[in-house]
């Protein structure tokens, strides 16, 4: 371990000097190594991958192909980065109702051993596996891996066709609860990917893991963008005052098309308040635009879209706790 990468190096801490943890932040791979990691020809060509793939400069980057290229962009911003740790998400495939893989209908994926691969390299980072309930060798996916030191998975609802409500994937939920493993639920309409079905990411359905007693993170905190014809933000909340293992992250939430929601997430009870967790959702770039009331228009932090997505969300009340949160919920301390 080098000097840089140690988490004992010497940088400065928030308020409390707790550690800094960011719970929810992507790698992509492009495909040149399908079983690691791909994204669909519909994908590629998105306006979105397209914007970010612009915005974030990464032909530039050191790298032979684009996927080290984005590899080598993520490990560099960690390690230069206020981040004690960051949670680097793999993304499962879609699934047939058999459980088998269904590759033509994956548009997004990356494995969970690239990802435990990136944490055996990097001690900042934590790997968080990915598993779609729907796949045949689900159990022993999430047994797998548990042992290979992963507690935290998430289902993206929306993108791998998961309705988290389904009585079938009550033997997965209760494994979590045993296993003590954190399920990470995208929540909110989903925008950057071809997605099966935008309601599966309604907070309410999250009623089924949340009473097989499985510690949940609401991803986005269910919010959505200014310009969709639905908001799940109100059922996060009621399902939060329902739920006390019930938990949300801060993720793409310091964008502008959802700058509002902050502001009125940090309106909320202090009891809801204490159960939100810092997520970035890297490497979707935070804008200081849309908070250059709150951190400046040239905060020192633009340089790092880590440390700048948590300079903003630190500008609002989400309690000492909000950085090393996650930390508490995955039973190990810094
Ligand atoms: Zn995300």
């Amino acid at each position: 371990m080098t000097q840089q990468d140690s988490p004992c190096a010497a940088r400065p801490k928030t308020i409390d000097d707790m550690p800094v943890v960011d719970a929810h932040t992507h790698v992509f791979c492009w495909g040149e190594n399908p079983a690691e990691g791909f994204l669909s020809q519909r994908t590629r060509r998105k306006w979105t991958t397209r914007l970010v793939m612009a915005l974030t400069g990464i032909r530039s980057e050191e790298g032979e192909t684009l996927t080290a290229k984005m590899r080598n962009r993520l490990l560099r911003h960690v390690r230069s980065s206020r981040l004690d740790y960051a949670v680097v998400l793999a993304q499962d495939a879609v699934y047939r109702p058999d459980g088998t893989r269904d590759d033509p209908a994956t548009h997004f994926y990356v494995s969970n051993d690239y990802v435990l691969e990136l944490a055996r390299e990097s001690p900042r980072i934590i790997p968080g596996c990915s598993i779609n309930p729907h796949r045949g060798d689900a159990l022993h996916e999430l047994e797998r891996c548990r042992d290979a030191g992963c507690r935290l998975v998430k289902v993206h609802t929306a993108i791998q066709g998961v309705d988290p409500s389904l009585e079938k994937f009550e033997p997965f939920y209760r494994l979590a609860a045993e296993l003590g493993v954190v399920l990470t639920f995208h929540t909110g309409f989903e925008h950057s990917c071809r997605v099966i079905s935008q309601q599966f990411t309604d907070p309410l359905l999250l009623a089924r893991p949340l009473e097989a007693g499985v510690t949940v993170i609401a991803a986005h905190c269910g919010t959505c963008a200014f310009f969709d014809r639905e908001d799940y933000y109100p059922r996060f909340v009621e399902m939060m005052c329902r739920y006390n293992n019930l938990y949300g992250d801060t993720a793409i939430m310091a964008t502008l098309v959802r700058w509002r929601s902050l502001g009125r997430l940090a309106r909320e009870d202090e009891r809801l308040r204490e159960r939100i967790v810092h997520g970035s959702d890297y490497p979707f770039p935070p804008s200081r635009l849309a908070f250059a009331r709150r951190v400046g228009l040239f905060p020192p932090e633009r340089r790092n879209p880590l440390d700048l997505d948590l300079r903003i969300k630190e500008s609002f009340a989400f309690g000492p706790r909000y950085a090393d949160r996650l930390l508490q919920l995955l039973g190990r301390s810094a």
